[in-house]
């Protein structure tokens, strides 16, 4: 054994003492930051809703926006969502729907963990589908803002993509749709259930686009509105009016269909009047 001259060199009791001050300091340094991240960050919220749109930035982020039942549709920051092993790799994708726990910052939010429910695969498969799952997400980003109530809105979005990606429906429908209920729920939509000259809820014949409705076959010769088949009304009602998660329980004859169509793109131009790009493909 060797003796040490006090005062040169830090005995056994010494160095741990040492070791334990400096391990406490940095366990409250550690603390300190985290605290300081956290109120930078802001508190911590759950949203269910779908991503709407996904835009790289920098070299591994991604900058989101998602339709969120809770919160209208909000812009999120997902930091390192394009590293391969990251866990928000998959989920912040447009599509994607499900639970999303983000912090709210200053100016906007990060996400920081996703529990995905559908993230709609079946649409990467078919191109047509997916064209017209873009157009419907499109729209959603257009007319849908933050902080309103757009809960209506979210599950005509769900709805639809369910539809478009069983397959089982005529696209053209689909489309159809989810434009008239979607216009309606945006407050724009047509009055189909009375004549919009009398009044009249019975026999109502024709159909007028620039006067956004409905008429009778007296009120409607006046108003030059088209007579249309009794189906396109019906269904033109029932779409408007049924709980959006029994809206895809029917199909159309093609005569019926394209009735359908026809006033809905006369009705889109007229009081819609926003280019979507993705609808350039279908042209
Ligand atoms: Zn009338």
């Amino acid at each position: 054994m060797q003796w040490r001259k006090p005062g040169t060199n830090f005995g056994r009791r010494e160095k741990l003492r040492i070791i334990w001050h400096t391990g406490m300091w940095l366990q409250s340094a550690v603390r300190d930051r985290k605290k300081k991240r956290a109120e930078e960050m802001g508190q911590a919220v759950i949203v269910t809703g779908m991503v709407l749109t996904a835009m790289p930035v920098g070299d591994y982020d991604r900058r989101i926006t998602i339709l969120t039942k809770e919160r209208g549709r909000i812009s999120a920051f997902a930091r390192g969502a394009r590293r391969p092993q990251s866990q928000l790799l998959a989920a912040a994708n447009p599509f994607t729907f499900g639970e999303f726990e983000l912090y709210e910052g200053k100016s906007s939010y990060t996400i920081t963990k996703a529990s995905v429910k559908n993230y709609f695969r079946e649409l990467a498969a078919d191109l047509d589908a997916a064209s017209m799952g873009f157009y419907f997400l499109e729209f959603a980003e257009y007319y849908c803002q933050e902080n309103n109530d757009e809960r209506e809105m979210l599950k005509l979005l769900y709805q639809s993509m369910r539809a478009l990606a069983s397959g089982k429906f005529d696209r053209a429908l689909v489309r159809a749709v989810f434009e008239l209920r979607a216009i309606a729920i945006g407050g724009e939509g047509p009055a189909v259930f009375s004549c919009m000259g009398c009044g009249k809820k019975e026999k109502l014949i024709a159909f007028s686009v620039k006067r956004g409705g409905m008429f009778c076959e007296d009120c409607g010769k006046e108003a030059s509105a088209r007579r249309i088949l009794d189906s396109t009304r019906y269904a033109m009602q029932f779409i408007i009016a049924t709980p959006v998660e029994r809206l895809y329980t029917f199909s159309l004859s093609a005569e019926v269909l394209l009735e359908l169509t026809d006033i809905l793109r006369e009705y889109m131009l007229c009081y819609v009047r926003h280019e979507f790009k993705s609808l350039h493909i279908f042209s």
